[in-house]
């Protein structure tokens, strides 16, 4: 069977089909072809077509806990599977229900977005401030300049790390320009020139529904 990322790849064999085609179906990537198409090309038409299924695929993920589906923590691929408890084993992630989930990513998360902020205030030169976490519907994070107090979604533990940077950074500004004033970017590019480049990959990701 064909796989993609070490995951099988479902394949329908259609016999009046004059060519494959492939489409997402409750997040699994199926393949349509032909009978007399072999694994293997589809195997090349899976490697032909990458780009295309690296795309669908960070717009599929993340966006609910799904048997068989899969999801990037901090920038690692993680299939999903229901299980007993809440853990990480072997590459996979076993859930139970939403609560468990919930308390088991904000214990994995908190710590290790509390190590990446940190890193980037002290690469910026930032004093330090009280950093607080939320599971937010439409914001990935957000600052209270008066009080030096910065909040971040705890799902960015699902974003790719370039763009939990430019977050972060993103908010510390706020520190110096409460606005999103001219000002405002110009500190953000000023210390971070590709800035729109990494929050223009934001677009793909969905903020998570659990
Ligand atoms: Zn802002």
């Amino acid at each position: 069977m064909p796989t993609w990322n070490d995951h099988p790849v479902a394949v329908v064999r259609k016999p009046h089909n004059k060519k494959i085609y492939m489409r997402y179906q409750d997040g699994a990537l199926v393949v349509t072809a032909p009978s007399f198409i072999t694994d293997e090309q589809i195997r090349q038409f899976l490697f032909d077509n990458k780009e295309w299924i690296e795309r669908q695929e960070k717009k599929q993920a993340n966006t609910a806990l799904r048997e068989g589906g899969f999801l990037y923590l901090f920038g690692e691929r993680y299939g999903l599977k229901k299980g007993e408890s809440t853990r990480i084993e072997n590459g996979t992630l076993f859930y139970t229900d939403e609560t468990a989930w919930k308390l088991f990513i904000r214990h994995y998360a908190t710590p290790r977005l509390r190590a990446r902020f940190e890193q980037v205030r002290l690469r910026y030169g930032f004093q330090a401030v009280d950093l607080r976490f939320g599971f937010y519907r439409s914001k990935w994070g957000s600052c209270t300049p008066a009080r030096r107090c910065i909040s971040l979604n705890v799902n960015l533990a699902f974003v790719p790390l370039e763009c939990v940077e430019a977050i972060i950074l993103h908010e510390l500004c706020h520190l110096e320009h409460p606005d999103h004033s001219k000002a405002f970017y110009a500190a953000i590019h000023r210390r971070m020139p590709d800035y729109d480049e990494r929050m223009a990959r934001l677009k793909d990701i969905e903020i998570p529904h659990f």
